[in-house]
């Protein structure tokens, strides 16, 4: 499933109505459940999972990393923004 971007930051419109937006759902880290050690600065296509469309570097709670997995994420990111893999913010678009 990958709706949560779709649903994150919509709920604030409606103040009153439904008591739980966010049902409680037991996320797995990702790099846990592949078995990679440490996040990999050039697998950019998983990294690319973990940053949002403007080009932050998503939460845990969002993403459900473990702390461990986070922590060599956060590197892996920045490492990957310097090589300029990825970006560091989101693109200039001129119209
Ligand atoms: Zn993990």
């Amino acid at each position: 499933m990958s709706d949560d971007r779709a649903r994150s930051r919509r709920s604030s419109t409606s103040a009153s109505g439904s008591r739980r937006k966010f049902i409680a759902r037991r996320k797995v880290c990702s790099f846990c459940a592949d078995k990679i050690r440490i996040a990999d600065y050039k697998d950019i296509k998983r990294l690319q999972r973990y940053i949002s469309d403007r080009g932050k570097i998503l939460p845990r709670r969002r993403t459900g990393t473990c702390a461990r997995h986070q922590r060599g994420l956060t590197v892996a990111i920045k490492r990957a923004r310097h090589l300029a893999l990825l970006p560091f913010a989101a693109a200039h678009t001129r119209n």
